[in-house]
């Protein structure tokens, strides 16, 4: 069987009971122009083994491999799906292995195990557990990390704050942790109109490319995480007060590294930020 063969997503659906739950966050996508148009978003996918979480119905999971990807593994939490996948599997063999399992506790390298080809990420997430996914995959230790990309499906006001500049509204904690780690960009947005059922916002198409390990001084997510929380928890204070509660070298950290005690939050830039962490983790080595 290929794609032209398998049975109309509308179908599949139908068939198999798999009426959305909005607590799986399922809004599946039936549109074929459409998860053509993500699997040809995806870098080098002829050539990578893709992950994708959370494949539902199989929507985007029948796009990877008829734009050919050569291996697709796919996470998905909702046992339901797996007779609709079960589908999949054998119309293309060899080439899609489904595990049920929750992502967010996942080990990928131990799922993936990818020996030696590069892995793509490639999902339409599911909006209530998206951002701690992508937390998940950006605070790894090991950097370059498992991944050679993510091209991920959100909600266009998350979207918003994964690409945004300091100065800006969307400007703040998830921002600077993708940032430090990646390049990321939207490459398209997405109508409502396009999925069933149709959530209430727009989403985007955003792709992250990691970047070289930055010469930033033993940044950790960590680290980052714990100035940023402060920072970015009293936002409209200005730092010296928000950033009191990291410790006595604050104020010296801030001196030496030229920022004005009284800027905000928003106003400092991602290498400002990595600075900040560099300096407070020598200032608190024994
Ligand atoms: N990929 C399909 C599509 O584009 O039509 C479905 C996308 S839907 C937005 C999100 C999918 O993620 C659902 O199938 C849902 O069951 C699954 N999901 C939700 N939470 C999950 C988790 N923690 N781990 C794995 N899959 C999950």
């Amino acid at each position: 069987m290929s794609e032209t063969a398998l049975p109309p997503l509308r179908d599949v659906i139908a068939r198999h009971g798999l009426r959305a739950r909005k607590s799986y966050g399922q809004n599946f996508l039936l549109d074929l122009n459409l998860t053509r148009k993500i699997a040809r978003a995806v870098p080098d996918l002829k050539d990578s083994l893709i992950y994708e979480v959370g494949p539902g119905p199989g929507g985007l999971t029948r796009a990877l491999l008829e734009a050919g990807a050569p291996q697709v593994v796919a996470v998905e939490k909702d046992q339901r799906c797996q007779p609709a996948l079960d589908e999949i599997v054998a119309a293309y063999p060899g080439r899609l292995r489904v595990r049920s399992a929750d992502a967010l506790t996942v080990q990928e390298p131990d799922l993936l195990a990818a020996g030696g080809q590069p892995v793509q990420v490639a999902a339409n997430l599911p909006y209530n557990v998206g951002t701690a996914l992508l937390i998940k995959w950006l605070s790894v230790e090991a950097w370059p990390p498992w991944y050679q990309s993510l091209t991920l499906m959100f909600q266009r006001e998350v979207a918003e704050r994964i690409v945004a500049r300091p100065g800006s509204k969307s400007y703040g904690r998830l921002a600077i942790l993708v940032q430090w780690r990646c390049t990321p960009k939207i490459l398209f947005d997405i109508s409502p109109k396009a999925f069933t059922p149709s959530p209430k916002v727009a989403s985007s198409l955003v792709q992250m490319l990691p970047r070289p390990q930055p010469a930033d001084g033993g940044v950790t997510s960590e680290a980052l995480g714990e100035v940023t929380r402060a920072a970015f928890g009293q936002r409209r204070k200005m730092l010296k007060s928000s950033l009191k509660t990291l410790g006595p070298a604050i104020p010296v950290i801030l001196a030496e590294l030229d920022i004005d005690p009284t800027r905000r939050a928003e106003e400092l830039s991602v290498a400002q930020y990595c600075a900040i962490v560099s300096r407070l983790i020598k200032s608190r080595a024994p």
